[in-house]
């Protein structure tokens, strides 16, 4: 039997007491993220907005939301804080947005371990867990708005990947609970490998409530940008220090002019012409600073021909930042994106990743085959022990063909493109959907209810 059509009436008065938006620009507003920096996507979800935009209190006016959208056959889109790239919150068929932002609750520290709740924004996270000398192991650039229920759902890694991986390796993400969306949602704890089912899997599968994360020790962390004259020679020094296991450092970030004329807080430390790496690293890479000393770090910036040009200190309790206040997360992953196109509107980008090449050749090839039309962004991070470079390259875009041409060269010359102009989940970075993901869609959201639209599989 066909579901019966939607009664909003019948539904808002069944959420009574739970807050709710159905103010049509508010609506608007929470159904978007940031696909905007797709011109591909922009056109293709333009009209796409929820009927309603719930926000819970806690998780049990979530299991009254999934009871409801069962009973009322409701469309049903997860959101943390909106910084997804893909759509990936927009509501494709309209329905309930549900707000995670209430479940907020930093639960429990123990051991190196935190349980959350699904909402709770990273950079809450850390303020709780830093002064007992824990941080959360990886952070997208967004960290000061995204939720973690969001990058788990949505994300891949981040500041951090350089050590201790992404979010999909094991022992990053210990469990995850669940609420299904059926007439009596049941909440399912995920542990150990189950915890897969639900990993980036864009809230197609259930609502993440809370989560349990390993976290990693606090090192007094060092700001660093370092200049390079020649581009090559910046990403040999980046594969050489994400690859020194006796530097601990938790960013290395490597961008080819002109990226760095778009870093505008940070122009007064970049020559014109010149290419960068930032970094953040622990302080101990620094010792040895003193006049005419030199540290471990200084020495490899000197074996490959930089010049660090900016350093400042993170903020602690015994010990003030110094130099001018910028934030250098800020500037790096798609957060370098959001700069360039604040000056360019018609920049826009990829995601790629290149294969393990100590000889960087690829790169090489790449940096010198598409010039100033793709500019070379990578974030180096470490993948089943290695350090590869990720990229994030910007593209000036002139036509959607020429996009996909692009792309397709970076694949033909073998290196991996998680295509960030979709919101189809297949033609992204996944290109099949993960058979352990679509069983427990079946058992957790039997109506086909979360986020549909966002696979194919499910036609
Ligand atoms: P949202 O965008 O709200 O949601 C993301 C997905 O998760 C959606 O499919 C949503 O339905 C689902 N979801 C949200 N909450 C839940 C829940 N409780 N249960 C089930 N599903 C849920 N990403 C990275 O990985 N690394 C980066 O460094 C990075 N840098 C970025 C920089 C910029 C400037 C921007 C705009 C984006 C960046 N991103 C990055 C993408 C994005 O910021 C992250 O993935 C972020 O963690 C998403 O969190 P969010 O709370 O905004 O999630």
């Amino acid at each position: 039997m066909p579901p019966p059509p939607i009664d909003w009436e019948a539904v808002k008065t069944a959420l009574e007491g739970i807050e709710t938006i159905a103010d049509r620009n508010q609506c608007q507003k929470l159904s978007s993220d940031y696909h905007t920096f797709s011109p591909i996507l922009v056109p293709q979800l333009a009209d796409k907005v929820a009927d309603l935009v719930v926000r819970p209190a806690n998780a049990a006016e979530v299991r009254r939301v999934a009871q409801v959208c069962a009973q009322w056959r409701v469309p049903l889109t997860m959101r943390g804080a909106g910084t997804g790239n893909y759509g990936q919150c927009v509501p494709l068929a309209g329905g309930i947005v549900l707000d995670m932002t209430g479940l907020n609750q930093v639960l429990w520290v123990e051991g190196g371990v935190v349980g959350v709740e699904a909402g709770a924004k990273l950079a809450a996270i850390d303020k709780i867990t830093r002064p007992q000398g824990w941080e959360l192991r990886m952070i997208p650039s967004t960290y000061r708005t995204a939720t973690i229920g969001g990058f788990i759902a949505g994300g891949s890694g981040g500041i951090g990947s350089i050590t201790y991986g992404q979010l999909r390796d094991r022992g990053n993400v210990l469990a995850l609970k669940v609420m299904t969306v059926e007439e009596e949602p049941r909440l399912i704890e995920l542990r150990g490998r189950e915890v897969q089912k639900v990993n980036h899997a864009w809230g197609i599968n259930g609502i993440i409530t809370e989560v349990e994360l390993a976290l990693a020790p606090v090192y007094p962390w060092v700001d660093v940008v370092v200049s390079f004259a020649d581009f090559m020679q910046a990403v040999r020094f980046s594969q050489r220090l994400s690859q020194e296991d006796g530097l601990v450092k938790k960013l290395v970030s490597t961008h080819a002019w002109p990226i760095p004329s778009y870093f505008t807080a940070l122009r007064p430390y970049l020559a014109e012409g010149s290419h960068c790496v930032l970094l953040i690293v622990a302080a101990a890479a620094l010792r040895g600073e003193m006049p005419g000393g030199s540290g471990p770090l200084q020495d490899l910036v000197a074996d490959f021909g930089g010049t660090i040009v900016y350093q400042k200190s993170a903020p602690s309790k015994t010990h003030q930042a110094s130099g001018k206040s910028i934030n250098l997360i800020e500037y790096t992953w798609n957060h370098t994106t959001l700069h360039a196109r604040t000056l360019d509107p018609n920049l826009t980008y990829l995601q790629t990743l290149f294969p393990a090449d100590p000889g960087l050749r690829l790169i090489e090839h790449l940096y010198h085959h598409f010039g100033d039309e793709v500019m070379m962004h990578l974030e180096f991070i470490r993948v089943n022990g290695t350090a590869i470079a990720a990229g994030l390259q910007l593209v000036r875009f002139t036509t959607a063909d020429r996009l996909a041409e692009i792309i397709r060269d970076h694949e033909d010359h073998g290196v991996f493109v998680a295509n960030p102009h979709t919101y189809i989940i297949e033609d992204g970075g996944r290109k099949q959907m993960d058979p352990q993901q679509m069983a427990f869609k079946t058992q957790v959201d039997p109506y086909g209810l979360c986020n549909p639209g966002k696979t194919r599989a499910l036609g």
